[in-house]
């Protein structure tokens, strides 16, 4: 069966909505599909029903943003229950802090030179409290600064960058318990795209181990071939699930699009064993 576990609609940095994204799915022919939206629950309930209509098996999801040893990392939540307490509150809290940061994001692109950006990227998003950079990058993109997301990502928003600001995130044990708590399996997101060291992966994978998370992504739009074979490897050395996501945003960003990737390396023990 084919299944994606990890994509974005309109209730985080997504262009399509959640029936718009069900219905790409369907037509791709995933079975399973979980909407994983930034730290945002509100898209699943239109999904859900979305996927149903369709006949397509559906995952509640979410993807929350972690700050570990000062850097961010992404926990995909799979099954949760959104109407549970502690994930809904979790995510609340974290999605709390994204609008001053858009205002200190707006500042430093002004500095260099972009004016107007806090609502540029509040034009793109559905509301000020789930805004992001990639708000900003379509915004940035729409004046002409750069030709696409990738390249305002590269020349503004990653950091180091001028339009970079440092931001402190959910605790990665946090993040983990909001999810198990709410009946969820949590998963490291593309542990590929992490800037770390073979020492500090390790780290962060055994306090995700220790904190009760269960799977990584092998599979994923953020991963290159070499990067699938490397990370399936280390799914069965540390006994963790592996999962499989597009990450799609949008037909026109690049990327795998719903439901159309490669399969899991042989030997890996795949989550939807777990899910399905
Ligand atoms: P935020 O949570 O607001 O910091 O935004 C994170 C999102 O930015 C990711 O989920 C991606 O959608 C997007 N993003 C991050 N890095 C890149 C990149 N290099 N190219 C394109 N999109 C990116
Ligand atoms: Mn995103
Ligand atoms: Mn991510
Ligand atoms: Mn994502």
């Amino acid at each position: 069966m084919v299944f994606d576990f990890h994509s974005h609609s309109t209730a985080s940095d997504g262009v399509l909505s959640p029936a718009g994204l069900a219905a790409r799915a369907a037509g791709n022919g995933v079975g399973l599909w979980a909407l994983t939206d930034h730290d945002a629950l509100a898209g699943l309930a239109e999904a859900r029903e979305s996927a149903a209509s369709a006949g397509m098996g559906f995952v509640d999801g979410v993807e929350v943003s972690v700050t570990w040893r000062g850097q961010t990392v992404h926990v995909v939540g799979l099954g949760i229950d959104p109407a549970h307490p502690a994930i809904a509150g979790g995510v609340a809290a974290t999605r709390s802090s994204r609008y001053g940061r858009a205002e200190r994001i707006a500042d430093e692109l002004a500095r260099a030179g972009i004016a107007g950006a806090l609502d540029g990227a509040l034009a793109h998003a559905e509301s000020k409290e789930l805004v992001g950079r990639t708000h900003f990058a379509r915004y940035i993109v729409e004046r002409g600064f750069a030709d696409d997301v990738s390249a305002v990502f590269d020349r503004y928003l990653s950091p180091g960058r001028p339009g970079y600001v440092p931001h402190e995130w959910a605790k990665l044990d946090d993040a983990v318990r909001w999810i198990r708590e709410s009946g969820g399996a949590a998963v490291i997101a593309h542990p590929g795209r992490y800037d770390l060291s073979a020492r500090a992966l390790d780290a962060l994978l055994g306090e995700f181990k220790r904190s009760g998370g269960v799977g990584i992504e092998v599979v994923t739009g953020s991963h290159s071939p070499d990067q699938f074979t490397l990370f399936a490897q280390i799914a069965k050395q540390y006994g963790f699930l592996a999962s499989c996501g597009s990450d799609f945003h949008s037909p026109d960003e690049g990327g795998f699009d719903l439901g159309c990737l490669p399969p899991l390396p042989p030997g890996v023990t795949s989550i939807l064993e777990v899910l399905a």
